[in-house]
């Protein structure tokens, strides 16, 4: 049974939507939940990252499919204008991967979490707590999966 009015009803879903899927909620909220400290969009740091441990010198960017070139279905390039597209997320690689160097230079370790991988929490849960637990294991040395 459905009373909800149409507008009702993608009044509902828009907030929905919004809360569940800005990558950058989520994912703050994921951190604050498992209590750690952090700061949002330090100005000062290549690239800006998107949030910033400064105690333990680690870095989160939150980083769109399509706009930084993820090799996964949402970060596909369109069929029509395809060069153009190729050439603009080809030079933000660059961009990114030159930040992250500099970052790492200064003793910053970085990790990446793609808007793609934001849908399944508790991976996500795990992953930067892992990253943030790891000390410096993690970054360039031989990591054991599993
Ligand atoms: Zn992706």
């Amino acid at each position: 049974m459905d009373i909800m009015s149409s507008q009702e009803r993608s009044k509902r879903m828009s907030l929905i939507r919004s809360r569940d899927t800005t990558p950058e909620i989520v994912v703050r909220s994921v951190i604050h939940r498992l209590g750690y400290r952090f700061r949002v969009h330090r100005r000062d740091l290549p690239g800006n990252p998107d949030v910033v441990f400064p105690s333990r010198r680690c870095v989160v960017f939150i980083d769109g499919c399509f706009w930084h070139g993820h090799n996964c279905p949402i970060g596909h390039v369109p069929y029509s204008n395809s060069e153009y597209w190729r050439e603009k997320i080809a030079r933000t690689k660059i961009r990114d991967s030159k930040n992250r160097r500099l970052l790492r230079k200064e003793g910053w370790r970085t990790l990446i979490v793609w808007e793609c991988q934001i849908k399944k929490t508790e991976q996500l849960t795990r992953r930067i707590k892992r990253f943030l637990e790891n000390g410096n294991r993690d970054n360039g040395g031989k990591q054991k999966n599993q």
